[in-house]
């Protein structure tokens, strides 16, 4: 087995270098901690998960990345973001994020991934993280003194790493938690979702490019649609429901696809003129969760851990949060302070979490809903409800956070009364 050629032993091995783990490698590089990125691909790659929401901005901030996001969208074709807007039945209301009930930013980007993802990588790699491209991580050892990773970079040549922390980045693959048993049934319904990107040619008087557009489908109120503009003139556009939905239709993707876009008359005017630039892809059963987000010796990050599901497009800011609660955990653990991940890591983390699983299952089981399309909602409520929807899911001074679960019912029934 070769050993990792650049000698030492590192503080810190990242497995996977997407939005969590760039970002916890530069906030731990900016700690002076010895981190390394391993990612098995090499940017640019497509990857989902393009609307991001405000709260994200915070960390990327925190990490020194804002700027360069900013500075690059244009060129990028990142898409301003100021919202969020729901249709169904011919019903239209929009949420602008400007006017939440949280401090902190109100506005975000739509983002293509693959250059999204890209630019976090080379702007972390110029502030000097080391990120090793094509190095695929398989198996991962805890020892008395740390980890050892071994896998195989893109030559096929065998790879060894020995670190004293390792943090699981690896998305869907979920590294960690197959090789240490670690998964658990997520308690969400198995989903499917069918997406791809169009040229929209959408009349500007038909669509808000400054928000991402959820439809709701006239018959079935579990099955939605994303509209997610970017600057260019293009769209990411997906549909997701229960795969019972897709199932005995016998179409292919690209069909599917078009003939659910038909059964929503207010998208199908939308993109009336829409062309597919790419193959539709399809996802199914990705809404997973762990036993336990950390142990000794590592922590889960981002959809490694708990992946909700892409309504409110809470994954990368997820992502975000814990790439920053475990890069601090882990940056006064090598100071030698006294740390205790439950507390510090997993219990923050899992707060927000819960919050967002409240108003996903709200969504599906309708109640979230009729909050959302209510006509005429009392302005400090919708503020409330907005700052959820632009990812202040940890703000416990929001009453809408603090007692989710009571505070959405509570909603819910006064609005179907009204
Ligand atoms: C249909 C759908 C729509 C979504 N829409 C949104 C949205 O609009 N907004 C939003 O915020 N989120 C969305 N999400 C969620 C979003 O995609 C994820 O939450 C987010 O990408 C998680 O980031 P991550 O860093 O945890 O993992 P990822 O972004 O998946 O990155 C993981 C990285 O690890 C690498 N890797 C995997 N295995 C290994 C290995 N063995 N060794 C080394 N490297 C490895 C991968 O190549 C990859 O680069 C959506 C999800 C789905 C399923």
């Amino acid at each position: 087995m070769r050993k990792d050629d650049s000698g030492d032993k590192v503080q810190v091995a990242i497995i996977g270098a997407g939005p969590s783990g760039t970002l916890a490698a530069t906030l731990l590089h900016r700690q002076g901690i010895k981190v390394r990125v391993l990612e098995k691909g090499h940017f640019p790659r497509f990857s989902i998960g393009e609307s991001l929401l405000p709260q994200s901005m915070v960390y990327l901030d925190e990490a020194g990345l804002g700027d360069a996001v900013a500075s690059q969208a244009k060129e990028l074709g990142f898409q301003f973001k100021n919202g969020a807007a729901f249709r169904h039945r011919g019903r239209y209301i929009d949420f602008d994020f400007t006017d939440k009930f949280s401090p902190g930013p109100g506005t975000t980007f739509q983002v293509k991934r693959a250059a999204f993802d890209k630019l976090l990588a080379d702007q972390a790699q110029a502030l000097g993280v080391d990120i090793r491209f094509g190095c695929a991580i398989e198996t991962v050892a805890i020892t008395d003194d740390g980890a050892t990773l071994c896998g195989q970079d893109d030559k096929s040549q065998p790879y060894q790493l020995d670190a004293d922390f390792v943090l699981d980045a690896s998305g869907f693959a979920r590294v960690l938690p197959k090789l240490f048993d670690l998964e658990a049934p997520s308690g969400l319904a198995s989903r499917q979702s069918f997406f791809t990107h169009v040229k929209d040619n959408a009349h500007p008087s038909e669509l808000d490019r400054n928000k991402i557009l959820i439809s709701v489908h006239p018959e079935h109120r579990d099955i939605w649609y994303w509209l997610i503009p970017f600057s260019d003139g293009t769209c990411s556009l997906g549909v997701v429901g229960e795969a019972r939905y897709f199932e005995g239709r016998n179409l292919d993707n690209a069909a599917m696809l078009n003939a659910l876009v038909a059964e929503e008359p207010g998208l199908k005017k939308v993109l009336a003129r829409a062309e597919f630039l790419n193959p539709v892809n399809t996802l199914k059963g990705y809404s997973a969760k762990v036993k336990s987000l950390y142990g000794k010796g590592y922590a889960l990050l981002g959809n490694a851990g708990e992946f909700l599901d892409p309504v409110f497009s809470s994954g990368v800011t997820i992502a975000f949060t814990s790439a920053s609660l475990a890069a601090n955990t882990l940056a006064r653990q090598f100071r030698g302070e006294a740390v205790d991940w439950q507390r510090d890591f997993a219990e923050p983390l899992q707060g927000g979490v819960d919050v967002f699983r409240t108003y996903v299952e709200g969504w599906y089981d309708g109640l979230f809903q009729d909050v959302i399309f209510y006509p005429s909602p009392q302005v400090q409520i919708k503020r409330m409800v907005c700052s959820i929807l632009a990812g202040y899911a940890w703000d416990k001074t929001n009453p809408y956070v603090k007692e989710s679960s009571r505070r959405l019912g509570t909603l819910a029934e006064i609005c179907r009364a009204g």
